[in-house]
């Protein structure tokens, strides 16, 4: 197993290092995908949608829920 393995963030696309004392990502687990520090940080409010990140959640099967100011909910 690769502790310096990478993943993606899942709203920003941006690299993420993974290993033991370095862990730059959020799972999210109903998801099943990793959003990054930053991106966790700035979507308590939910996320503004773009057609990407749309077309990204298509592919991995997630229906998105929107929030009273028309934001996707990201789960905790
Ligand atoms: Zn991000």
């Amino acid at each position: 197993m690769d502790v310096h393995a990478t993943t993606e963030c899942f709203i920003c696309e941006k690299t993420l290092k993974m290993g033991h004392h370095r862990f730059e990502g959020f799972g999210i687990t109903d998801w099943g995908v990793t959003v990054c520090t930053s991106c966790k940080k700035h979507t308590t409010d939910g996320v503004v949608e773009t057609p990407e990140l749309l077309e990204r959640m298509r592919e991995a099967g997630i229906a998105p829920s929107y929030n009273s100011k028309g934001h996707i909910i990201i789960p905790r």
